[in-house]
């Protein structure tokens, strides 16, 4: 957590008339997105409707090409250094951790240099410290026994545990989730499911990209359907996943199984 940016209210991360263009594509054509804390929005929609340019603008992975990000309601800049109501990429990115598809662990680290090589980078953190925090975050996600290990002797869904705890290693104020179980072998996405869950009674402020609808029914507070670059509907999971009225929103929940 970062206390040096005062508290501006509810919402933690805004996106405000988010556009995104790569080249000629317009991909992202106007988003507005709040995410107050301690809130779970879950984003929907089929493949190539933004989803992921969308998170990834979010923590500005991706430069929007029009409207802004916000942290706390400070506004954010390539450009920008902290300072009263801006503040820079670096800031933005400690508080923001984000977590994708395919775990982009380091291989030639150990489980737990993986988890600490944030902390003590970045932050500066003593390393006897750095591994404290993050013994105790990997026993969270149930890898205690672990430490030593390689990525490459793990499983998908150990792996997708570790990459994990190693964003929870940088104390974010919120998570960002690509599809994180899109990767693997269907009998291990419940282990990694059930830690997000935990995140989220926990009070942890998350964005999820998923295609897991009764998971996505199930932990959130909200859920968006994001189809051709905008956001084509939004309410509780009543509304979007379990009932939906719009009839493109009703054809492509009806294709998952909840
Ligand atoms: P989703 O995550 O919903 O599947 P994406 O955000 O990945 O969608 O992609 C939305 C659209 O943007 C797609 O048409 C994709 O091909 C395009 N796109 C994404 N990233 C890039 C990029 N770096 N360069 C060019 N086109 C991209
Ligand atoms: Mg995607």
């Amino acid at each position: 957590m970062n206390d040096k940016i005062p508290d501006s209210g509810d919402a933690v991360v805004e996106a405000i008339g988010l556009r995104k263009s790569f080249g000629t594509l317009e991909v992202l054509k106007g988003m507005d997105l709040a995410l107050s804390r301690g809130e779970v929005v879950a984003l929907i929609g089929p493949s190539g409707s933004g989803k992921s340019t969308l998170i990834r603008c979010l923590n500005m992975m991706e430069m929007p090409s029009a409207g802004s990000i916000r942290f706390r309601g400070r506004e954010i800049g390539r450009k920008f250094r902290d300072s009263g109501d801006k503040i820079g990429i670096g800031t933005l990115r400690r508080n923001v951790g984000m977590v994708f598809q395919h775990f982009n662990l380091f291989p030639h680290k150990t489980v737990l240099q993986n988890v600490t090589e944030g902390p003590i980078v970045v932050c500066k953190t003593p390393k006897a410290e750095a591994e404290e925090l993050a013994k105790g975050l990997l026993a969270q996600v149930g890898l205690q026994d672990k430490h030593d290990a390689y990525p490459n002797h793990l499983s998908g869904g150990q792996k997708q545990r570790v990459a994990i705890a190693r964003a929870l290693a940088m104390q974010p104020e919120v998570l960002l989730l690509d599809e994180v179980t899109s990767a693997l072998d269907p009998e291990l996405v419940g282990e990694v499911l059930t830690v997000i869950r935990r995140l989220a009674d926990d009070g942890m402020t998350m964005a999820i990209v998923t295609h897991e609808m009764a998971f996505a029914a199930d932990v959130s507070d909200r859920v968006m359907f994001l189809d051709q670059g905008v956001i084509a509907a939004a309410g509780s999971a009543e509304e979007i996943i379990r009932q939906p009225t719009n009839e493109r929103l009703a054809n492509f929940v009806s294709r998952f199984n909840h």
